[in-house]
């Protein structure tokens, strides 16, 4: 266990994937995670799986859709902890079906969707906001994606210009509302120590993509994990992937 100097992230969406990842290089770095996700059992192996690599992580429920859940997820912490110096909100869902137009995908999707990966961002943010702002340097991350940016969406050149990728229309919109979130935030903590910015993890093999993808999970870690241990000279209200400023 590290010594009470080091510093506090939770991360979302932690017991796979991504934000697993992110758990694991935040914890080799010397930061004490709180490898957060939805299902007990999965958090609980994800975070055994990581202390058993001699890393200091501690296990949390946490729901982003569950808001008695958030608010008590965030007593726990206040009540162990007091602050918590970085927040990864990187839990995120794709339910949408490759291969239907835009105007085909049911609006079912378009609440779930939003539920997940931008009501429960705010929602969780707001909730741990507090202990953040008793962080010598809070850092806040969401993890976005490039399909959230508007300029890639529609430059004909770009990969995003596709049949592929324009039948997600509620994922491409709910990272693209993400990004508005984080420059608002950013905006209002424009005058602290706290910064806050979206990256792009990159197109990662993950389970959301089936396998599929560019990059490997650790590879599509290192943008978020960069940017929760930025310096205070680093960017806030910022869009980015592996240090390139990204087109909102
Ligand atoms: P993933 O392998 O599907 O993992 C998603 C994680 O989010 C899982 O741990 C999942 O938990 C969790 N989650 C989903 N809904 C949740 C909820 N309501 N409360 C708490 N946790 C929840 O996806 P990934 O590829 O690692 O994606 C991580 C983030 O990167 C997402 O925000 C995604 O949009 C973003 N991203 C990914 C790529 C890519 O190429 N992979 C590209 C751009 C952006 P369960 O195990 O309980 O389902």
């Amino acid at each position: 266990m590290s010594g009470q100097s080091a510093k506090i992230a939770l991360v979302t969406g932690a017991n796979r994937g991504i934000g697993f990842e992110i758990a694991r290089q935040l914890a080799e770095q010397g930061v004490q995670v709180l490898l957060a996700g939805r299902n007990a059992e999965a958090v609980g192996e994800a975070a055994l799986r990581l202390r058993g690599e001699g890393l200091a992580v501690e296990p949390v429920v946490l729901d982003v859709t569950d808001s008695a859940g958030i608010r008590a997820a965030a007593a726990a912490v206040e009540s162990r902890y007091g602050r918590l110096d970085i927040l990864v909100n990187n839990a995120g869902i794709r339910v949408e079906e490759y291969g239907r137009q835009p105007s085909e995908q049911p609006l079912h999707q378009w609440r779930e969707t939003f539920d997940t990966n931008l009501f429960g961002v705010v929602e969780v943010t707001i909730a741990f906001l507090p202990m953040i702002r008793k962080a010598a340097a809070g850092r806040i991350v969401n993890v976005s994606s490039l399909l959230g940016s508007l300029g890639t969406h529609s430059d004909p050149s770009s990969y995003a210009y596709s049949d592929m990728f324009k039948s997600l229309p509620a994922y491409s919109a709910s990272k693209s509302a993400l990004n508005s979130w984080t420059v608002h935030l950013a905006y209002e903590l424009r005058d602290t120590p706290i910064k806050v910015n979206a990256v792009h993890p990159g197109y990662t093999r993950t389970d959301m993509n089936d396998g599929e993808g560019q990059l490997d999970i650790p590879e599509g870690a290192r943008t978020g994990v960069r940017m929760a241990l930025l310096d205070s000279d680093g960017p806030t209200g910022s869009y980015v992937h592996q240090g390139e400023v990204l087109p909102w």
